[in-house]
């Protein structure tokens, strides 16, 4: 399910979600790789500084970094942020740092991003923000409904937290299939299935009450409908 892109002229061709500001307007716009080249060479260096959120996990940080590096980076996979408007987009949407390529440690970091983290997460400092315990991964935060309408498609999974239960993983599952018939795979991060890009599908067990009505009143029906057939 997930697209590679191979060659050249489509990801130059292909729209990313982007953080950035455009004639003072700063918002999400569908542009392209060459867009957004431009974009960052007319700005001041400190402005132009690129960032990725990965939708699948709600991480985001350097596009170079290793960790976010390893699985496919099309359109529908990533939201991009440029300089300073960029970074206060991706996490004013959500995301939260890349425990690998810790953005947050990034000289001024604070100063950009600190009021949008203390107004929405009453968080009050970096560290804090950085902390999994305080946010942990979770692309449900995301305006995933805001950035389908620029890419179009959804990412071809999401890691959830482990501990979900089976109505909020339903609730997700609808929320998702309000934008597309296409359901990403979902799953929880599990370091023991490298072969299955480490997702773990959920496992929900009846709940007492299902069981009840599948031995009292399930299981019999079966049984029935199969003995009338065999006299049938
Ligand atoms: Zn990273």
């Amino acid at each position: 399910m997930a697209e590679k892109l191979s060659s050249s002229e489509n990801i130059f061709s292909r729209r990313f979600a982007t953080y950035a500001t455009i004639d003072g307007h700063t918002g999400l716009y569908p542009l392209s790789l060459r867009e957004i080249n431009s974009i960052r060479k007319d700005s001041p260096n400190t402005a132009s500084t690129l960032w990725s959120g990965r939708l699948s996990t709600g991480v985001f940080g350097s596009p170079h970094c290793e960790s976010g590096n390893k699985a496919p980076k099309g359109p529908d996979q990533v939201v991009l942020g440029i300089g300073n408007k960029g970074l206060q987009g991706l996490v004013e949407a959500g995301f939260t740092p890349c425990p690998d390529c810790n953005p947050e440690e990034t000289p001024g970091f604070w100063n950009v991003t600190g009021d949008v983290i203390r107004q929405r997460w009453g968080l009050l400092t970096e560290e804090a923000y950085a902390d999994k315990d305080n946010l942990p991964f979770d692309p449900r935060r995301l305006p995933l409904e805001e950035i389908f309408a620029v890419t179009g498609k959804l990412p071809d999974r999401f890691y959830l937290p482990e501990l979900l239960d089976e109505y909020e993983v339903q609730d997700f599952r609808e929320r998702l299939l309000k934008l597309s018939d296409q359901l990403p795979d979902l799953g929880y991060f599990n370091f023991d299935s490298p072969e299955t890009g480490y997702l773990s599908p959920f496992k929900f067990e009846d709940s007492v009450e299902m069981q009840e009505l599948k031995e009292k009143i399930w299981t019999p029906f079966l049984e029935e409908v199969q003995e009338q057939r065999a006299w049938n």
